[in-house]
């Protein structure tokens, strides 16, 4: 069994429509894949359809964006919740209406020193689509100033960068109790991922944990390995699930589907523990 719990379609930052996303999935031979789209569920129905033309089973979810009280950025991926639970709707609405104002001044930031303006950045964005640094990425690539998203994010597009702007996200352990709340089980993303920017201490995954997080995301490429081993030791304390995955953003990252893989049995405990929404096989 080939499973990846991490793939982003167009309804998010990733390059490739949801049916074309499962297409991929099914050519590199998993057997499972889940759509996790930043704060939104809106490619579920169209993934669905897709992984029973192409014989691969779908796990429907997300990537909630949230920040702690310290700043620091953390991502929970949410798997199996109900699409339609009013508390997770609320947060993943504020979100996206912040990403967009967010989005809207870093790219007025940006037009005083390059040739760019918002019709070039919503170009690259599918309509109804979650919006991001990487759209704007796109519209450098096309305005010929960056070779590719990844130059844009370690030059012009970086946390560090003057043209850099925040955007309100949840608090963590609020998610992970609204996760929970729709019926959903919470994986924290790429939890050690230093190259990213700052992470969180051991008081926030105490927080979360408390709040009922469901697991971690151990193997992944952006966690170094000593991050692993710490995570591993953290899911046998306090029985988190552990996952793999590629976190694949189509043309728009190197990552490779099936790069990494979830174990069966760790699915499983996602599908005992959520009631929200079932994997579409
Ligand atoms: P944002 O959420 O708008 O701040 O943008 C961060 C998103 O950009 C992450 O979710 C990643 O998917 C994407 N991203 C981060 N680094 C890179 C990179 N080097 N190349 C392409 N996409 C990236
Ligand atoms: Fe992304
Ligand atoms: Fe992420
Ligand atoms: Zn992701």
């Amino acid at each position: 069994m080939r499973i990846d719990l991490h793939a982003h379609s167009n309804i998010s930052d990733g390059t490739e429509p949801p049916a074309e996303l499962v297409a991929s999935a099914a050519r590199a031979g998993l057997d499972v894949v889940a759509l996790t789209d930043h704060d939104t569920t809106d490619g579920w129905a169209e993934a669905s359809a897709a992984a029973q033309q192409h014989g691969v089973a779908l796990v429907p979810g997300m990537e909630i964006s949230c920040r702690t009280r310290e700043g620091i950025s953390v991502h929970l991926l949410s798997y199996l919740h109900d699409p339609t639970h009013p508390g997770l709707l609320e947060e993943i609405t504020k979100a996206r209406d912040a990403r967009l104002s967010r989005a809207e001044r870093m790219v007025a930031l940006l037009s005083e020193d390059y040739p760019l303006n918002w019709d070039d950045v919503t170009q690259h964005l599918a309509p109804g689509a979650t919006i991001g640094r990487p759209h704007i990425a796109d519209a450098l690539v096309a305005a010929g100033i960056v070779a590719d998203r990844t130059e844009a994010f370690a030059t012009i597009l970086t946390s560090h960068s003057r043209y850099y702007v925040q955007h309100y996200a949840a608090d963590p352990a609020l998610a992970v109790e609204l996760v929970r709340a729709a019926g959903g089980v919470s994986v924290f993303a790429h939890p050690v991922a230093r190259a990213r920017g700052r992470v969180v201490g051991e008081h926030t995954f105490e927080e979360m944990i408390d709040a009922g997080l469901g697991g971690v995301e151990v193997w992944h490429r952006d966690n170094p390995q000593e991050g692993r081993e710490f995570l591993l030791s953290l899911a046998a304390r306090h029985e988190l699930i552990v996952t793999g995955s590629s976190d694949y953003h189509g043309a728009g990252k190197p990552n490779l589907l099936g790069e990494n893989l979830t174990a069966p049995e760790q699915l499983a405990r996602i599908e005992e523990q959520a009631s929200g929404s079932v994997v579409r096989a």
